[in-house]
């Protein structure tokens, strides 16, 4: 079976992308392969921090693999968190502390669009190539909800009248962001195996 490194110790992220992949890739993490040392992820965007991550694997480990990169991006704070998502209110990378600056940030605006974007970025044997999915909404003016994780319990995203953090994790996964770039690249890498 073919190998395919996943950069992630992530072990949500591993077992949905597993389950997707059936037994046509065999997934490894960075545990997996003894990647220890903190890839750097010191882009200005989400495309660029994806590509760092896998082309660190490839470069160290000449091992086919993929990275991912999400943020949320909300319009009347000209696409803020974005890249920072993780780190906003700081480096502890609190999500209660995130929330509550997007939430005092937001006091008061109207527009309440935001989107969630997530960027993977595949290499396979040197060349890259980039998928991404989009999941669109509004920030609510408070939380609700207490599942899922990040900014979940303040996005809720078009067409649902729930936040993230109230649904169950398979309905959140068919429309959200990641679930969607995942789709496009598993649809690109089955085609490779046929
Ligand atoms: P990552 O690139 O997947 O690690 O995501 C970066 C940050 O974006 C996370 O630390 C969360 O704050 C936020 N984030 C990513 N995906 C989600 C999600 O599905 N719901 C809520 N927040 C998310």
């Amino acid at each position: 079976m073919e190998k395919l490194v996943f950069a992630t110790n992530n072990e949500h992220k591993l077992r949905e992308i597993k389950e997707l992949l059936n037994e046509e890739f065999e997934l490894l993490s960075l545990d997996d392969i003894g990647c220890s040392e903190e890839i750097p992820e010191t882009g200005p965007t989400l495309e660029i921090n994806a590509a760092q991550k896998s082309s660190y694997i490839w470069d160290r480990f000449g091992m086919n693999c993929f990275a991912d990169d999400t943020g949320l991006e909300i319009s009347a704070l000209n696409n803020e968190p974005g890249v920072y998502s993780a780190r906003y209110a700081g480096e502890d990378k609190s999500a209660a502390a995130n929330m509550e600056k997007v939430l005092e940030k937001m006091a008061g605006e109207t527009n309440r669009s935001a989107q969630f974007r997530c960027v993977i970025s595949l290499v396979i044997d040197g060349r890259e190539i980039q998928f991404e999915g989009v999941v669109t909404g509004t920030i609510l003016s408070q939380k609700h909800g207490k599942d899922g994780f990040g900014y979940d319990p303040i996005f809720m995203p078009d067409g649902y009248s729930q936040s993230f953090a109230e649904m169950t994790p398979a309905d959140k996964n068919n429309i959200s962001h990641r679930g969607r770039a995942v789709e496009k690249l598993v649809a690109y890498l089955r085609n490779l195996k046929h």
